[in-house]
């Protein structure tokens, strides 16, 4: 593992960074970088035109190939990208299900056509994505999902609950995971549907949570529509699609995330050094244990990437997600101690505080992209070889 950039990626990154200092400018800069996770209304209607921004300047899907309107990046550039985006405190990403998710997946399995629909739009920043894949009983056992479409004429007509869709409120298309073989069991007869989300077949019902925004919803189909066309893969192989766009979530934007953490983390400090709360030998201990796992994590992380160019592997990106997801939760924790009486301020006219709103969305983290359970259960039967767990008997799963 280099630590050190080469010269052509210290090149890139003062490009990366002199592009940033021209352009984080006006509203964009006064968001001071804010809209990531737990903050994610925030100023969205200015960081939907940055996005428009970045995309005219060639700085969206920069992982891409070029002939789909990438650069072809790197993995040591999109890493160069994600720190010095976040160093910039440039506005919180808009698009990332669109670029991160639904378009490598369009450039694996999507013909010629969807290719030529709906590459575009994601680079330049014009059409943003939601993933429909949970519903009220179907999370970590997705199989379980019920949503059907059936053909009627030249459309896919949709039926069916969504639930925990995040910014579906916001999108303009959803990729929907649902069963279209009547009567087929779990991970079989499943279809990829791309539906469009602004039409009548469609209600989406936001979810307040406990940071008073709403970051995700319960979406509902009755007799929804998109075109025969728009199914990605074969119909009846949804199932291998869906975990293909799964394994799309790769490390890249892990790492701009820990430098979000670290910028948490100085914070924090600061505010521990002026309420004289270093003095206390029992957070003494957390600060510098919270201090040592995040360096930890972000050595680990760039050895996971290191010589990888694909999507990062099952087992460590399992170790991964559990371990920054369980970090942040502690760190919120730790926040709350640290700011004392001042972290139990709430009330209706009161705009949380960071550590507050990075407490709260944390308990999230420990759930969603699969849960910390599921990732102990991947880790102990893929890397420890530990006995299989026993599979749920209901469904008459093969
Ligand atoms: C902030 C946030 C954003 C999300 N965004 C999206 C989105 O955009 N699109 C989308 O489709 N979904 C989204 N989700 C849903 C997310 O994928 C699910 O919440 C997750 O898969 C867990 O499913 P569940 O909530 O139904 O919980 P369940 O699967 O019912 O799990 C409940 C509890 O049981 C445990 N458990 C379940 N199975 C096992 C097992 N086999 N062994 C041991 N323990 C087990 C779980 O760990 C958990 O503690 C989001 C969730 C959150 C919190």
């Amino acid at each position: 593992m280099e630590f050190a950039d080469t010269p052509a990626d210290a090149a890139f990154r003062e490009e990366v960074a002199e592009w940033l200092r021209e352009n984080v400018i006006g509203d964009f800069a006064d968001l001071g970088g804010r809209g990531g996770s737990g903050d994610e209304t925030y100023g969205f209607e200015v960081r939907r035109e940055w996005e428009r921004v970045l995309g005219q300047a060639g700085w969206t899907c920069i992982g891409w190939p070029v002939e789909y309107g990438g650069r072809g990046a790197t993995i040591s550039q999109q890493v160069i990208f994600n720190e010095e985006y976040v160093r910039a405190k440039a506005p919180g990403r808009v698009g990332v299900l669109g670029e991160g998710l639904l378009g490598p997946t369009v450039i694996h399995y999507g013909t010629p056509e969807q290719k030529d629909r709906f590459l575009p739009p994601i680079v330049a920043g014009e059409e943003l994505w939601s993933q429909g894949y949970s519903e009220p009983n179907a999370g970590s056992d997705l199989a379980s999902l019920t949503t059907r479409a059936e053909l009627d004429g030249d459309e896919w007509s949709i039926t069916g609950q969504k639930v925990w869709t995040s910014l579906a409120h916001q999108s303009d298309w959803c990729f929907v995971l649902c069963r279209t073989e009547p009567g087929s069991l779990r991970h079989k007869g499943l279809s990829y549907l791309l539906v469009p989300l602004k039409q009548p077949g469609v209600e989406i019902r936001p979810i307040t949570q406990l940071t008073e925004t709403s970051e995700f919803n319960e979406v509902f189909f009755d007799n929804a529509r998109t075109h025969v066309s728009n199914v990605l893969g074969e119909p009846g192989e949804g199932w291998k699609v869906g975990l293909a766009t799964l394994s799309f979530e790769r490390g890249v934007g892990l790492l701009g995330h820990l430098l979000s953490f670290r910028r948490e983390f100085d914070g924090l400090l600061h505010a521990a050094r002026k309420n004289g709360r270093t003095t206390d030998p029992i957070l003494r201990d957390r600060l510098t244990k919270a201090f040592v796992e995040l360096e930890i994590l972000r050595a680990t992380t760039l050895r996971s990437l290191t010589g990888v160019d694909g999507p990062a592997a099952a087992p460590e990106a399992s170790i991964l997600k559990l371990f920054w997801s369980s970090w942040h939760q502690n760190f919120g924790e730790l926040a709350m101690d640290v700011l004392g009486l001042e972290s139990m301020i709430t009330g209706p006219n009161y705009d949380l505080n960071s550590e507050q709103r990075t407490f709260l969305f944390s308990r999230s983290e420990t759930i969603y992209g699969g849960s910390n359970e599921i990732q102990r259960n991947i880790i102990g039967e893929r890397v420890l070889g530990l006995p299989v767990e026993p599979k749920p008997q209901s469904g008459g799963a093969p």
